[in-house]
């Protein structure tokens, strides 16, 4: 069951948040994002991402990017495309904190490919914390699956896949669904100091 916008469930005190980054903060392609130029943000997404900041939130993404294990681009195009992102948003005025990357194709049969947790797992040594509490915000059933699994507070965002994932509506219990990640940025802006958990 899906409950739209409901109260926010206690949050980790940690105040991080995971986003993945195809189809949430970026318009995702069947063909991949192969290049800088290939790469556009979703209107919106890098000034959420600001305002996430501005509430004392670190963000840090986890991304499958097959692409790499495919062959199709390099690790080399891969950081050109996160510089632009990361220039596009201190932009706009945010920063992220880390991105967590799957490189592997399907079969390699890696423990970080996005339904199991293994970003996660990383993210919460990374930081020293216990991921209890923590949103994580995805389109795609993968990406809540993962999120579940390791623990954090599954966040469907109803850009890129996020409507065909809600119409099928396989997504692990307590998903909560939000219009865009500016209504994220939004929730997270409104939730005080004194309602945190943790
Ligand atoms: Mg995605
Ligand atoms: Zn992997």
């Amino acid at each position: 069951m899906i409950a739209k916008k409901p109260a926010l469930g206690p949050l980790s005190r940690h105040r991080l948040i995971v986003l993945d980054r195809d189809g949430v903060i970026n318009h995702d392609s069947p063909d991949y994002i192969k290049s800088p130029d290939e790469w556009t943000a979703i209107p919106g997404s890098l000034e959420a991402i600001a305002r996430m900041n501005r509430a004392g939130y670190r963000a840090v993404v986890a991304t499958n990017q097959s692409g790499l294990g495919r062959g199709l681009y390099d690790a080399a195009t891969l950081n050109a495309i996160h510089a632009k992102f990361k220039a596009e948003l201190a932009k706009a005025g945010g920063t992220v904190d880390g991105i967590f990357i799957c490189p592997h194709a399907p079969d390699e049969g890696c423990a970080c490919r996005k339904p199991l947790p293994g970003l996660y797992h990383t993210i919460a040594r990374r930081f020293d914390i216990d991921l209890a509490g923590v949103p994580s915000v995805g389109d795609s059933g993968r990406d809540l699956e993962a999120a579940y699994a390791a623990g954090c507070q599954p966040w469907l965002v109803l850009s890129g896949n996020g409507p065909s994932t809600l119409a099928q509506g396989k997504v692990p219990p307590g998903t909560v669904v939000w219009d865009s990640l500016m209504a994220v940025a939004e929730a997270l802006e409104g939730h005080g100091e004194n309602e945190d958990n943790g």
